[in-house]
């Protein structure tokens, strides 16, 4: 079965259209901006030549691409009402079959066949861990799904302290659940422009990725249990965040996730 992590029956995700590729990548940021967008397309006629002049116009609006390798698409925005899922609003699905994406900033095909690299890492299983923890914020979800040294590396933590692989039917109760969540919501809690936002990535000088490490001998102290964790989050004080501070957080939100594993009830 082929895995999908764009649109999920509760999630959605548009990391790979530039969601998060701003200085400010925040949730109090991200949602107006979809907003906007989506209220300005909304009121565009459905023809190539209408779309391409609104993707200007928001385009130019901004915000500045963090990352200049991945390009910040004006045509992502909210597919419902409730602003509950992110998504392209020039798919043939979102105008009544008419085919927009060609006013984006790929081609048609580029955006028809692009998967990104969790496509290819992470099972079906893991993909409904995430989905099931993040639900229903948009914003957590893109944020986790597309970092999956994270997303291990905090199931694996939890199993390391639980002594039990995490499963589904452990989401269930939801003292778990949310205690898991308030973990991946590590990612979604930096400060803007922090170094976290890419996981064990930062931007490099060519505008590419360049892995990132915490240089512990510089800090002369030892390689901290939650290394991967901490990566992903950016806790290298070189970015500007407080490897210690964050070390407790996440020992802190990994404690609570044991306490709420072993509270009694089904599962
Ligand atoms: S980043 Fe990956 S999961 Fe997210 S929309 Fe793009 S291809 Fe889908
Ligand atoms: S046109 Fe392509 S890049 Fe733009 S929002 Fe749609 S899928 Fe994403």
């Amino acid at each position: 079965m082929t895995l999908r992590l764009c649109q999920r029956p509760r999630a959605s995700c548009g990391a790979c259209c530039g969601l998060y590729n701003a200085q400010d990548h925040g949730r109090e940021a991200a949602a107006p901006l979809l907003r906007r967008r989506t209220e300005r397309l909304r009121r565009t006629e459905r023809t190539l030549p209408a779309f391409r002049a609104a993707a200007a116009a928001l385009a130019a609006e901004g915000p500045a691409p963090l990352f200049r390798s991945v390009r910040v698409c004006p045509l992502l925005g909210y597919l419902d009402e409730a602003e509950s899922r992110v998504g392209c609003l020039a798919h043939p699905l979102a105008n009544g079959g008419v085919e927009l994406r060609a006013a984006g900033v790929y081609d048609v095909m580029t955006c028809e066949m692009f998967l990104c690299p969790s496509h290819a890492w992470l099972t079906e299983e893991e993909a409904a861990l995430c989905e099931a923890c993040t639900t229903p914020d948009w914003h957590l979800y893109g944020l986790v799904v597309t970092d999956v040294e994270f997303l291990r590396s905090a199931l694996g933590a939890v199993a390391a302290l639980t002594g039990a692989r995490v499963e589904a039917r452990h989401l269930t109760r939801q003292p778990f659940r949310q205690a898991l969540a308030r973990l991946l919501a590590l990612k979604q809690e930096l400060a803007p422009g922090s170094d976290g936002l890419f996981g064990a990535f930062k931007p490099g000088r060519d505008g590419g990725e360049v892995r990132r490490t915490i240089d512990y001998e510089a800090l002369a102290r030892e390689t901290s249990p939650y290394d991967t964790i901490l990566t992903c989050v950016g806790a290298d004080p070189r970015s500007g965040n407080d490897l210690d501070a964050l070390e407790d957080e996440v020992q802190r939100r990994l404690q609570a996730c044991e306490r709420a594993f072993r509270l009694p009830g089904p599962g």
